[in-house]
Formats: structure tokens, C-alpha cells, sequence
């Protein structure tokens, strides 16, 4: 049985995962109109006898996209990472000076 060692929830089976398909594979720019470029992405993929980086998402757990590294050939499972970066911390907010408000119109 696979274990994936899940950054979130821990050491699961593979039974609470989903395979997602090829991480090394990168998507075209968007308006990239070459046919030829798509139908790689789309279509064409390894098939390495040895590591291999691969999409999974923990579907019964946290439901984070991990990026697994696997041996093919005896599923070892050389590193789990989490497939999106967490947000980056924004730095404290400058205080904006008060504002101002426009000069009112005197009536007629
Ligand atoms: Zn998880």
C-alpha cells in the first residue's frame, strides 16, 4: 500500500488521494496560438521508469494539491510538498493620512 506523508493531515493511505497527473508538465501562455504546443501539453507525457513529480490531492482529508515525488518503478516516495505556495505575509498597512473632505457648496 502507498502511504503519502500529507504536510497538512499527516502519514495517509493513498486511498484518501487523488492522482492529478504529471507536476513537471508546464501549461502554455494562454495565447499561445501554436496547435503543436498545445497538443504536447495536453497529450504527450513520460512514462520514466524512476522519479517522477506527480499531482495528488488529499480529496478525503484536507483537499490541498501536493506535489509527490515517486519512484515508478517501487513507489518510494522520495518528498511531499503542498502544490501552491502559502500567501506570502503582506507587510502591516501604512496609515493613510485622513481625508479630506470637499468644501461644501453654499446655498443660493
Ligand atoms: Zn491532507
Amino acid at each position: 500500500m502507498l502511504r503519502i506523508d500529507c504536510p497538512c493531515c499527516g502519514p495517509r493511505d493513498h486511498d484518501e488521494f487523488r492522482y492529478g497527473g504529471d507536476a513537471s508538465v508546464i501549461r502554455p501562455a494562454h495565447d499561445d496560438a501554436d496547435p503543436e504546443v498545445w497538443y504536447r501539453y495536453v497529450f504527450v507525457r513520460k512514462n520514466p521508469a524512476g522519479a517522477h513529480r506527480e499531482h495528488w490531492q488529499h480529496v478525503l482529508g484536507c483537499r490541498q494539491w501536493l506535489i509527490v515525488e515517486r519512484d515508478t518503478r517501487n513507489h518510494a516516495i522520495a518528498s511531499v510538498a503542498l502544490a501552491r505556495k502559502p500567501p506570502a505575509k503582506k507587510p502591516p498597512a501604512k496609515k493613510s493620512p485622513p481625508r479630506k473632505s470637499p468644501p461644501r457648496k453654499r446655498p443660493r
